[in-house]
């Protein structure tokens, strides 16, 4: 038997990172096992569903490493509607489903406060299809439903606690319940590996593919990803959009090493691993069934661990789309003339070790690319005291004096500066470094300057010992 998995995401938003874990999963177990990944696009809520959401989920998952044309599919649901209809009228031929035209206020009326989900009033009334009458499955009286999964064990459901549900509504059209069954069925479907929140569901849609006479697929229902509150990852409250991690500056590599951490780890204390490694020692079997925190902080200085590994033209490469704005980039403050590839290439190693996403590097480098720096307004008067103008005409004067200028002959220059002064170079260069950069911190000053070049960094000084007066 081949192995066959799919990943099925509704088109109804933003790519969530709780999904791109599931995506991950289900392609590393179809590779383990020798088997297919289908993508199937689950855009059946018409009203909720829009193509460019579809696009969304094609490059997300590009971006993340299961790419087009590696996997099967995308296969759309709404292509599949007629197979939906079929079953629907194959269960209803059957006697496994009747048609129901009760509202739930006629349930709630005749069950009153015993109200426990619908009554089961019209499974022998014999009423025929028509306009506004749901198709209702006839759910056993007796015994259990056992699922079968993989990191759940054998949970148990009671049928006589399994209320018969609609599958399909008053205006003929299949319920999601049914529609992803029957997708699961003509796809041949052996693993359905996805969210916790869907388990619910899952005795329901066993109990359809028993009547649809298949053999149920297994079942994995992987940990719902939580804040660190515990609650629920949700679009409102937390950043849950891959694209936004994207557009942060977190490396694809980055973010699916820390995705497959949520409930499981590699083997030994590591938790940063080459993704072969994860591939080979990943084990569905092994994933914690608890809630896993998704923990951004934590992410965030993985990324930057990646980050520091990237050999340095690699980096300069990655920092492009932030350099450039490109794509959903936001463009830099520069104009595109005023950057200077040789520039910047010689203060990356710097920023590499410093930055922890790789938009960071806009305003550690803008300094470099703009006419005179954008000055952080706050950071000058915290740094700008009594005795910063005379501090600064004595900078200007010994850097104009300089014979060469390298980073180390302007720290020795600024060093004796300050010790005129009884100033530690820490003090010394407060001024020099908001004056050229706008800033209080950012790349090793010294070293700016060199980049930065005589004669921009003294036309800064001074336009800041200007301001002083
Ligand atoms: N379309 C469903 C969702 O996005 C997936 C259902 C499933 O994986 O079975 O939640």
């Amino acid at each position: 038997m081949t192995v066959r998995v799919r990943f099925a995401p509704s088109p109804t938003g933003m790519f969530h990172v709780g999904g791109a874990r599931s995506a991950l999963q289900n392609w590393i177990y179809a590779k383990q096992q020798g088997g297919v990944f289908v993508l199937r696009i689950e855009d059946t809520d018409a009203a909720r569903n829009k193509p460019e959401w579809t696009e969304g989920i094609l490059s997300a998952l590009d971006w993340i490493g299961i790419s087009r044309g590696s996997y099967e599919g995308p296969h759309f649901q709404s292509e599949n509607a007629g197979e939906h209809r079929a079953a629907a009228a194959r269960l209803y031929e059957s006697g496994r489903a009747y048609y129901c035209d009760c509202t739930r206020e006629d349930v709630q009326a005749r069950t009153g406060s015993q109200y426990q989900g619908y009554d089961g009033y019209h499974r022998d009334r014999g009423l025929g299809p028509g306009p506004g009458h749901a198709l209702r499955f006839r759910t056993p009286d007796e015994g259990a439903t056992v699922v079968v999964d993989l990191i759940r064990g054998e949970p148990t459901f009671e049928n006589k606690l399994i209320e018969d549900f609609v599958i399909a509504r008053g205006d003929g059209s299949p319920v999601f319940l049914l529609a992803n069954v029957v997708d699961d069925m003509t796809m041949g479907i052996t693993h359905v590996i996805r969210a916790e929140e869907h388990l619910p569901n899952t005795p329901k849609q066993q109990l359809l593919w028993d009547a649809l006479g298949v053999k149920p697929p297994i079942w994995a229902h992987v940990p719902v990803v939580v804040n660190e509150k515990r609650q629920k990852l949700s679009k409102r409250r937390d950043k849950v959009a891959l694209e936004a991690y994207r557009e942060e500056g977190y490396l694809p590599g980055a973010m699916r090493n820390y995705l497959m951490l949520l409930g499981w780890a590699p083997s030994g204390d590591r938790e940063i691993v080459p993704w072969s490694v994860i591939e080979e020692e990943f084990r569905l079997e092994e994933v914690n069934p608890s809630p896993a925190f998704f923990d951004e902080k934590k992410l965030r200085a993985f990324n930057g661990d990646y980050i520091r590994a990237l050999p340095v033209d690699e980096f300069i490469d990655a920092c492009q789309p932030w350099l450039t704005g490109t794509g959903t980039i936001a463009p830099p403050p520069w104009q595109p003339e005023e950057f200077d590839a040789d520039a910047f290439a010689a203060v990356a190693p710097l920023a590499q070790t410093r930055i922890t996403v790789l938009s960071e590097i806009v305003p550690n480098v803008d300094f470099l690319f703009l006419a005179s720096p954008l000055i952080d307004e706050a950071a000058w008067a915290k740094t700008m005291k009594e005795g910063s103008a005379e501090l600064l005409d004595d900078a200007v004067a010994a850097f104009e004096a300089l014979e060469s200028w390298d980073a180390e002959s302007l720290k020795s220059t600024l060093e004796a500066v300050g010790a005129e002064r009884g100033l530690k170079l820490g003090k010394t260069q407060a001024p020099v470094r908001v004056a050229v950069t706008g800033r209080t911190v950012g790349l090793p000053l010294f070293e700016s300057l060199e980049v930065l070049g005589r004669e921009r960094a003294l036309t800064r000084m001074r336009a800041a010992r200007l301001r002083l007066v």
